[in-house]
C-alpha cells in the first residue's frame, strides 16, 4: 500500500537527538511521499532507564531545537506529556485520531526486531504501516518472518548511519569532538546545560 501523504511517526529516547534519526527521517519522508514526520520523544520508556538521567523535558528540547525551521519536521510533546510509563500502542492510536489523512510508524531495525518485547505487540504490529530504517546486524529477511508477517512493513532504503545516541553520549564524556554527529544548535544545548559529563570549556 502506498504511503503518500501520510504522516511519519518517530519515537525514540532521543538522548540526544543526532544526524542519524534526521536523515532516516528525510529518507522516510522522501522515499515514501510522506506529508510531515512528526518526532515522538519518550517520557518514561518502558523498556529501559534513561542513561545518565536526562529528563524527557530536556530530551524534548533537543530535539524541538534540531527541528526547527524544517518545513516537514515537528515534535509532539504527547509522550513527555503523559505520567507513567507509555505505551506505543496507545501512542499510535491517539495519533491516528489526530491524523485522519493516515500514519505510519518510522523505527529502526534494531528497535523494531524486538517487538515481541514491547507491549500488546500483537495489537501493535497490526495497528499502522511500519517504515523501517537499516541498523548494523540486523538483516532485512528478519522482517519477512514471522510475526512480522502480520505487519505492513516497509524497508526503507538508505545507507547505513553509523550513529547511535551512547556513542554520542561517550564522546561528550571522553571530551571527543561531535561535529556532524549532532546538529550545532543541540551540541550547543548540551554543552550550555552541562549534559552528558561535558567538561566546562571543551
Ligand atoms: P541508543 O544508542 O541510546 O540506544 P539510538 O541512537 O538507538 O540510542 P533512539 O532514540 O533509541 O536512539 O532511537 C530512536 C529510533 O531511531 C529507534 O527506532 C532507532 O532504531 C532509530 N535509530 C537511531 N539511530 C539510527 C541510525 N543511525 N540509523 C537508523 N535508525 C536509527
Amino acid at each position: 500500500m502506498s504511503l503518500k501523504g501520510r504522516t511519519g511517526l518517530f519515537g525514540g529516547t532521543f538522548n540526544p537527538i543526532h544526524i542519524g534519526h534526521l536523515r532516516v527521517a528525510e529518507e522516510a519522508l522522501r522515499h515514501f511521499g510522506l506529508r510531515e514526520v512528526v518526532f515522538l520523544p519518550t517520557g518514561v520508556p518502558p523498556h529501559r532507564a534513561v542513561d545518565e538521567g536526562v529528563p524527557a523535558e530536556a530530551r524534548y528540547e533537543m530535539v524541538r531545537l534540531a527541528v526547527a525551521g524544517h518545513p516537514h519536521f515537528s515534535v509532539s510533546r504527547i509522550e513527555v506529556d503523559r505520567p507513567g510509563p507509555c505505551y506505543t500502542v496507545d501512542t499510535i492510536a491517539a495519533m491516528k485520531e489526530l491524523h485522519p489523512e493516515g500514519i505510519a510508524y518510522i523505527v529502526g531495525a534494531d528497535i523494531f526486531s524486538r517487538i515481541e518485547t514491547w507491549h500488546d505487540w500483537p495489537r501493535l504490529l497490526r495497528s499502522c504501516p511500519f517504515i523501517v530504517a537499516p541498523r548494523p546486524g540486523i538483516s532485512p529477511a528478519t522482517f519477512r518472518r514471522p510475526p512480522f508477517d502480520r505487519a505492513e512493513v516497509h524497508l526503507l532504503p538508505m545507507p547505513l548511519i553509523a550513529v547511535s545516541s551512547s556513542e554520542v553520549r561517550r564522546r561528550y564524556r571522553e571530551g571527543l569532538p561531535v561535529e556532524g554527529l549532532v546538529p550545532p544548535g543541540v551540541d550547543a544545548w548540551i554543552r550550555s546545560h552541562g549534559l552528558y559529563g561535558v567538561r566546562g570549556g571543551s
